[in-house]
């Protein structure tokens, strides 16, 4: 099953949007094997978003991810990577269409209120990067017993 890194930034965290947002995940099936609430330092953030080094909209990023804390959690689930992207929407709140977490809860192009990994490469870097393994809790199979059907070799 693949997993993602997720952080609600601050605005999240400011406009008290938390829990809706979780929950939106938690109802679509995702086991969320690790969760915390942490500011994250300059440097990391830096590193974080360091393809977008050199863009007009990097500094201002910057100040925005450390502007408050942010809560950072693991999900798992099937195309984990893929499918929170499409729950997020478009990077921009004024693209992204109803129904998506930016879609609904976002009019901003820079306070869009999520992060998501966006390829299963950066998921493994950027959890390695939020999270120690003690840190992650694994789910027994009955606990996604009704969200896939794991009665063959596969779950499906
Ligand atoms: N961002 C911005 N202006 C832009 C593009 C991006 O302020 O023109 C911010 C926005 O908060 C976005 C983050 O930078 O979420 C990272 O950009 P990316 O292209 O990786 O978007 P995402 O993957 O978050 O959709
Ligand atoms: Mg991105």
């Amino acid at each position: 099953m693949e997993r993602t890194l997720v952080f609600l930034k601050p605005d999240a965290v400011r406009r008290r949007l938390l829990g809706r947002i979780i929950a939106r995940f938690e109802d679509k099936g995702f086991n969320i094997l690790g969760m915390k609430m942490l500011a994250l330092d300059e440097q990391y953030v830096r590193e974080h978003y360091g393809a977008h080094e050199g863009k007009e909209f990097y500094e201002p990023l910057v100040r925005y991810v450390t502007s408050g804390p942010v809560v950072a959690m693991v999900l798992e689930g099937k195309s984990a990577v893929r499918v929170v992207r499409d729950m997020m929407g478009q990077t921009f709140g004024s693209d992204s269409p109803p129904g998506t977490i930016r879609g609904d809860m976002a009019l901003s192009n820079r306070f869009n209120l999520v992060h998501g990994s966006d390829s299963p490469r950066a998921a493994r870097e950027e959890i390695e990067r939020f999270f120690d393994a003690e840190e992650l809790c694994t789910y027994p199979a009955e606990a996604t017993r009704w969200i896939y059907d794991q009665s063959g070799d596969e779950i499906v």
